[in-house]
């Protein structure tokens, strides 16, 4: 059963709420682990840039939600939707959660990087044109970016939000995102493995082979 335990624009919000619970019946399919029951958050901010949407894995019982009201093709919206859904699901089933960290910033990366895959390749998520888009990138800078989360356990919330978000200094977004994504896609092309079996095992595989 999913509650709908706050709302910002309360009569935007509540249409989608069948959506919503259509699409966890669906990641749940994919992710048996996931509990049945979930509590949605609706919030005001965390929509991402280029989207109409935003989301974060607020607890192991909590998925936080933002949806731009302003959002005039609903269509899209939902499509954006699921790809929300299925990306803080994935965290929950991975116990990456607000509540349960902090975590190290390579854990972050290969935890944001492998929801990200898994949103792009099951909810057709654009996803793949904005924080899932590390092609655009050189090796070179995604072995730079790389080398940087390898260097810093955990650094503070500001300096998180310019490396995952966004970086003005150099105009870059999502740098923990697409480095993450890319370490898990070779992963997953190397071992054959599908992202929806994807577990934490893998990401501590992952971290010991960059070691
Ligand atoms: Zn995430």
């Amino acid at each position: 059963m999913l509650k709908f335990i706050n709302y910002i624009n309360k009569d935007f919000e509540q249409q989608f709420e069948p959506d919503i619970k259509k699409y966890y019946q669906e990641v749940r399919k994919l992710l048996p682990t996931l509990p049945k029951d979930i509590k949605i958050y609706f919030m005001s901010d965390g929509i991402i840039h280029g989207m109409y949407t935003g989301g974060y894995a607020y607890s192991p019982e909590i998925i936080s939600i933002a949806l731009d009201p302003k959002a005039t093709n609903l269509d899209m919206l939902r499509s954006q939707i699921k790809a929300t859904v299925f990306h803080e699901a994935f965290h929950i089933a991975h116990n990456y959660t607000g509540q349960t960290g902090p975590f190290y910033l390579i854990e972050n990366a290969l935890q944001e990087g492998s929801a990200t895959v898994f949103e792009i390749m099951y909810a057709n998520s654009i996803a793949k044109d904005l924080y899932g888009d590390y092609r655009h990138h050189s090796k070179s800078q995604l072995n730079e970016w790389l080398n940087f989360i390898k260097d810093n356990g955990v650094i503070s919330y500001d300096e998180y939000r310019l490396f995952a978000f966004y970086d003005k200094s150099d105009d870059i977004r999502w740098k923990l995102y697409k480095t993450g994504a890319w370490l898990v896609d070779q992963y997953l092309s190397k071992t054959g493995k599908d992202i929806k079996d994807f577990t934490n095992d893998d990401v501590v595989t992952i971290i010991d082979s960059l070691n």
